[in-house]
């Protein structure tokens, strides 16, 4: 069977993002929106170096800070803009939107973790595009476009259940790794060799104090 490529192009703003807080008729509480700063794009392929940012993501603090920080980095979560179409064009998100869609997802890990396939199976859906667009020597390449980056974590994340990987967290840096559940990696305890070599100089260095 053919392999079908994931491909999400994510446009950030370069400015970043800010709070908005906006009050609205019968709401004692004014909703804090993120808006984007509206400088200058830039493209990103963010699933191409991080394999397990959908775990990033899940792990965010319910703290508006926390998403401005992710934004900045990947761009807007549940919607997309780009210099074709500008930066706002009407679609924002607030941040209890973005609350829920972090939970949302932070839950189906921990199902996956627990091994309650069947919550998966029920709840799991990510909206996805299929396009054809040319491979770098000629022909075409059928590749699944998630709309939103939320989309392409969800994918991310979809892709991970089926491989049926496991979750790690690395022991000398604490990121998150993914191990085959049927290689050899399965045993793996560091996220690279740079950690592993870490690791195991720390431990020759404090085993050889006096
Ligand atoms: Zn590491």
């Amino acid at each position: 069977m053919a392999t079908l490529e994931i491909n999400f192009e994510a446009w950030v703003d370069s400015h970043g993002y800010e709070l908005s807080l906006r009050k609205e008729k019968g709401r004692k509480s004014p909703i804090v929106w993120f808006e984007p700063k509206g400088g200058p794009f830039v493209k990103l392929s963010p699933l191409d170096f991080h394999s397990t940012l959908y775990k990033q993501f899940a792990d965010i603090p319910d703290d508006p800070d926390a998403y401005l920080d992710f934004m900045y980095k990947f761009g807007p979560i549940t919607y997309t803009h780009s210099p074709e179409y500008g930066h706002g064009w009407g679609e924002e998100e607030s941040f209890s939107e973005l609350k829920d869609s972090k939970s949302e997802l932070h839950e189906m890990i921990e199902h996956w973790r627990a091994g309650s396939l069947k919550y998966l199976e029920r709840d799991f859906r990510a909206g996805v595009e299929a396009k054809l667009k040319p491979y770098q020597n000629g022909g075409l390449s059928l590749r699944l476009m998630p709309r939103t980056l939320y989309d392409a974590l969800l994918l991310q994340f979809g892709q991970a259940v089926s491989n049926d990987r496991a979750l790690r967290a690395c022991q000398w840096c604490g990121a998150w790794f993914e191990t085959g559940a049927q290689s050899k990696r399965t045993s793996a305890r560091f996220c690279s060799d740079r950690c592993r070599t870490r690791f195991h100089n720390d431990r020759r260095l404090k085993g050889a104090k006096p």
